[in-house]
């Protein structure tokens, strides 16, 4: 078992590469990991510490928006759409298109003030690879602008407030058999 991360930036890089593996596994249609998923993890987790790279821009989650067809992120439904901040603007998510995603009005409604993460938890559901990419890389530039990478995970509470509680990122994953890319259009 690798170390539990102790920093805000271990806390995202290591979801951010659990995530990489689940995609590359479940992008060949797979139901089981192979070795190479796990080299991936690994090398990527090492090289985002070590600052040898960088996670990818939200460019490319930005054209499967436009390209999509339009349904709502969380449930796949293509009626009643209107615009749903991931993060929630009133918690201090940003105003910015990164941050918001087509949801149905009774999907909303239902997440409210809650973020993507918080209101799926409360559901027992494990969010959408694609759509957990782009809230994680929200959260990752969020954090490198205001300095907080580098603070510990247990001393967030004493912090100043943020948007999203980066512990709510999860490090370990499902099975595979339980993940999906993204929702299914209805
Ligand atoms: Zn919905």
């Amino acid at each position: 078992m690798p170390k539990p991360p102790e920093t805000v930036r271990e806390q995202i890089v290591r979801c951010y590469a659990n995530l990489a593996r689940a995609h590359a596994a479940l992008g060949r249609g797979d139901h089981a990991y192979r070795r190479i998923d796990h080299m991936i993890r690994a090398k990527l987790e090492r090289r985002l510490l070590d600052g040898t790279m960088q996670m990818r821009s939200l460019y490319d989650d930005e054209r499967i928006k436009m390209t999509a067809a339009q349904a709502c992120c969380y449930c796949g439904d293509a009626d009643n759409l209107c615009a749903d901040h991931l993060i929630p603007k009133m918690r201090g998510g940003p105003d910015a298109s990164d941050n918001l995603v087509w949801a149905c009005r009774s999907c909303n409604s239902s997440k409210g003030a809650r973020d993507l993460l918080q209101w799926m938890a409360a559901k027992r559901q494990f969010p959408p690879l694609l759509l957990l990419r782009r809230y994680v890389k929200i959260v990752a530039r969020y954090c490198e602008a205001h300095g907080l990478l580098d603070l510990p995970l247990d001393g967030l509470d004493g912090a100043p407030p943020m948007p999203f509680d980066v512990r709510w990122l999860p490090t370990s994953f499902p099975p595979l058999d339980r993940l999906t890319l993204w929702v299914r259009p209805k």
